[in-house]
């Protein structure tokens, strides 16, 4: 893969990143004006305190959405960026550039991803009908007591 492209990628992080870093802090201040009483600023904090507390705040979106970040950089830092993770045999290898500009911090190609949302959908469904059956069969049980 091109430097160009690498470092280009890279930015786009970084710029993600940071302005996910923006809002959620603005939510934090936010909050914490909310409650004066307990006199502190947040931006006061010690740097490791202050992450701690941008954790908590975090919600499972955000979560996944900086993990994938950072996971994404630590690709580029092992050259690994843009190689789809799958490997099953229907796999492209590399993703598609186009692809990784609407989506830096993507893991799989196209056709890997296609396949792994069918995947959920049948995994899903098995999993509804499995649910309904233990019901059904719990009931049949309850009866027989
Ligand atoms: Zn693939």
């Amino acid at each position: 893969m091109r430097k160009e492209f690498l470092k280009k990628a890279e930015e786009t992080l970084l710029e993600t990143k940071k302005q996910l870093l923006r809002e959620i802090q603005g939510r934090v201040k936010e909050e914490t004006e909310g409650s004066k009483d307990e006199g502190r600023d947040t931006y006061d904090l010690a740097s490791d305190e202050r992450d701690r507390e941008i954790n908590f705040i975090l919600n499972d979106r955000e979560r996944e959405k900086l993990l994938a970040i950072e996971e994404a950089l630590q690709r580029i830092k092992d050259k690994t960026y843009g190689i789809c993770e799958c490997g099953c045999e229907n796999c492209e290898g590399e993703i598609q550039l186009g692809r990784l500009k609407i989506l830096p911090f993507t893991r799989l190609c196209v056709k890997c991803q296609e396949e792994m949302e069918k995947e959920n959908k049948l995994q899903k469904k098995f999993e509804d009908e499995r649910s309904y059956r233990k019901l059904a069969i719990t009931d049949i049980e309850e009866e027989n007591f």
